[in-house]
């Protein structure tokens, strides 16, 4: 099997009264739940948000623009933060990766009852001086439900949104992917019942991906009677930019006292990457040959 099978399409249908995005995110899924050791709820709760993360940075225009969905709540998986770009590239983790709970009273993994009461945060960074930051407070925490609300109350889109995530028994990921729908403020009446309608009728994403596992299909079916025109088709995947040089770059900026005291313990030091979980280590001499950058670098730090 190809590791990059999974990818998004966009779309129009009802003569662009409608713009949809779709995906299908099972082998991303099935990654970062690798990188992680990822519980089910907190696969489920990452492949979601991964999903989601990515179709709203398709949105973005520029090529390094950046779009993180960070989720805080009070319950014992305590919240999440993904990040993906507009080339098909997401990273993310849960803050407690390992959370187990009982299944909610529909019999499904209990997101919602994982994460618990909080906000949702939305970062859009298109490299302006200020990232553009809208937050609103968690509706259920099953997180599409959330990012249905954000849309509505924080950028006045009215917007469907579908995700899920459906595990194998031994705990891999079998089947994840979502859409987003948006009606343009010139949708008429008839175009809008008709999309409510078809939306009450999905009783899941996941049950969708089942008869037929492309972005394509989810459309057809969210889309029912519109005929969508599918204008762009992307790539994705679980993929972390972090290198062990940008790490070095973190140990400089602790001083050249900080390296100093590392350097007279003499024991390598692990750093390890919260996106991807990759670690990498430091030995004492590697430590050592950062020590003339700390000095070139520190009188910029007092500016
Ligand atoms: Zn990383």
């Amino acid at each position: 099997m190809s590791e990059y099978k999974d990818y998004m399409i966009r779309a129009v249908a009802a003569d662009a009264q409608i713009r949809a995005f779709a995906i299908t995110s099972r082998d991303l899924t099935e990654k970062a739940r690798q990188a992680h050791n990822t519980s089910p709820i907190a696969t489920a709760a990452l492949g979601r948000a991964m999903s989601g993360a990515l179709m709203m940075a398709d949105m973005l225009k520029g090529p390094r623009d950046l779009l993180t969905i960070q989720i805080d709540g009070d319950g014992p998986m305590q919240g999440l933060v993904v990040t993906a770009d507009n080339q098909g590239h997401v990273k993310g983790y849960v803050k407690n990766p390992h959370v187990i709970l009982d299944p909610n009273a529909q019999g499904h993994l209990n997101v919602g009852g994982a994460i618990g009461q909080g906000t949702l945060t939305v970062i859009r960074d298109m490299n302006l001086k200020d990232p553009y930051i809208g937050q609103i407070p968690l509706v259920t925490g099953e997180i599409a439900e959330d990012l249905t609300a954000y849309y509505a109350q924080s950028e006045q889109i009215p917007s469907a949104v579908g995700l899920g995530v459906l595990m194998n028994k031994e705990n891999t990921v079998r089947r994840a992917g979502g859409f987003v729908v948006q009606l343009m403020p010139f949708a008429e009446d008839e175009v809008i019942s008709r999309l409510e309608e078809n939306i009450r009728k999905i009783s899941s994403v996941t049950s969708i991906l089942e008869e037929e596992s492309t972005p394509e299909h989810l459309l057809d079916v969210v889309l029912e009677g519109f005929k969508p025109e599918v204008t762009s088709r992307e790539d994705v995947r679980f993929y972390c930019n972090c290198t062990k040089e940008r790490f070095s770059r973190g140990l400089i900026l602790l001083g050249t006292e900080e390296l100093e005291n590392i350097i007279s313990e003499g024991k390598d030091i692990e750093l390890r990457c919260q996106f991807c979980n990759s670690a990498y280590t430091f030995t004492t001499e590697e430590v050592k040959k950062l020590l003339p950058r700390t000095r070139v670098s520190e009188p910029e730090k007092e500016q």
